[in-house]
């Protein structure tokens, strides 16, 4: 079977981890600082905060915002559960929006969504794919769109305007016009989830980039309180011979990430642009090509001149097929021992968010997405010849469900 997306586990990252192991210090301490700034340096951000998921980030900065209930945040109906989730923990009203040809937020659905309450935008960069991050940050700051703010906390009166929170979770090393994904707006979150390009098994990180007046590195240093107890001193000080009293500022949170995911991510980021985004980009490309010829595929976009995927996906799509028929079709890939998936099921067609009323009537390009898409393995190991054996069980699926009934008429 050739799975979907493991891990590339080797020597180098084992070693690192029992380097961690053996240390003496495995929870927050000197690996995740060099993380942090290994990744700013990466990204060309202000200052960055590891946590022990994307989803805590994403979470903790609607939270320092003082996003609440009586607040709208806008998101694309075409994302993970995630996205929503967290402006539900808040109390606070998802808005949907339809998402463009590109799988991303579409800028002008979210120009018509935006209301007095509208307190953040969270885009997707679907696929690592970015989105159109000079349209969003231009929108933002229209007259129109900031004499409709409201601001109802310290912070939101300090931006004095809607607030970007990018879910970057798909598109660590994603470039938008010569700048990496992280720099590219207000706020970045990235994934680095076991199945993501950059893993530290579980684990994210909040990439800053406010403007002025704000002060990053105080941002940091506030979110490491935030995000650890409300606790002003952090384990490693508190280990200091002496330096036992702590106090607690505020009813924190528990979402800091250990040096043993760190080891991790050091050896991912060491070689990130030399091994993995090179592989990945290849086998992209490989399907890419192989499919060019085939007049039911829809490649997804990941190169144009202004911006360059991560290569976190490969979202084909099945020109003309229904739901059933890509289901169809799935069953026959995975007869062939292949594995793939589908990206994803759009939040408002899941079970709770339909519940409480959402409706994926209401955003047609994102179901029309959905319906046809097939997402094909990705990842550091996958040979040329399994590639290929992809193609191979893709293609005669296809034939098999799209065309043998028309053949029998
Ligand atoms: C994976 C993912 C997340 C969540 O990331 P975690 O690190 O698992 O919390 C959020 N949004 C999107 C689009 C994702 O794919």
């Amino acid at each position: 079977m050739i799975p979907f997306a493991p891990p590339h586990i080797d020597q180098q990252i084992i070693d690192e981890v029992v380097d961690t192991l053996r240390s003496g210090w495995i929870t927050t301490g000197p690996k995740t600082k060099k993380f942090e700034k290994l990744l700013t340096a990466y990204c060309g951000n202000q200052s960055t905060l590891c946590l022990n998921s994307a989803t805590a980030g994403l979470e903790i900065m609607l939270r320092w915002f003082g996003v609440q209930e009586g607040d709208e945040v806008i998101l694309p109906a075409y994302t993970y559960s995630a996205t929503a989730n967290v402006i539900m923990h808040c109390g606070a009203k998802p808005v949907f929006v339809d998402v463009g040809p590109d799988f991303n937020i579409d800028v002008a659905a979210v120009k018509s969504a935006i209301t007095a309450k509208t307190k953040v935008i969270m885009p997707v960069d679907f696929a690592g794919f970015p989105c159109d991050y000079d349209a969003l940050n231009a929108l933002v700051a229209l007259k129109e769109t900031t004499d409709l703010f409201t601001p109802n906390t310290f912070e939101q009166t300090q931006l004095g305007r809607i607030l970007i929170l990018s879910d970057a979770a798909h598109s660590f090393g994603a470039m938008y016009k010569g700048k990496h994904t992280g720099a590219l707006t207000d706020i970045s979150v990235f994934s680095f989830h076991a199945v993501k390009n950059l893993t530290t098994a579980e684990g994210g990180a909040v990439a800053l980039n406010l403007p002025a007046p704000f002060d990053n590195d105080a941002l940091y240093a506030a979110l490491c309180v935030k995000t650890l107890h409300g606790q002003n001193k952090d384990a490693l000080a508190k280990t200091k011979p002496g330096n036992w009293r702590y106090d607690i500022v505020e009813p924190g949170y528990k979402m800091n990430m250990t040096d043993i995911m760190a080891s991790i991510g050091l050896v991912e980021l060491s070689r990130y642009d030399t091994t993995i985004l090179p592989a990945r980009k290849q086998i992209v490309e490989y399907y890419a090509n192989a499919f060019a010829t085939d007049e039911w595929a829809i490649i997804p976009p990941y190169k144009t001149n202004d911006l360059e995927s991560s290569y976190h996906l490969f979202p084909l799509r099945i020109k003309g097929a229904s739901e059933e028929q890509r289901d169809a079709i799935i069953a026959k890939i995975v007869a062939q021992q292949v594995s793939v998936n589908v990206h994803f099921i759009p939040v408002p067609m899941t079970g709770y968010y339909s519940g409480i009323g959402y409706s994926i009537g209401d955003y047609p390009r994102t179901y029309s997405l959905y319906q046809n898409e097939i997402t094909l393995p990705v990842f550091v190991g996958l040979t040329r010849e399994q590639t290929q054996t992809v193609v191979n069980a893709v293609r005669s699926a296809v034939m098999e469900v799209l065309y043998q009934n028309e053949t029998a008429h």
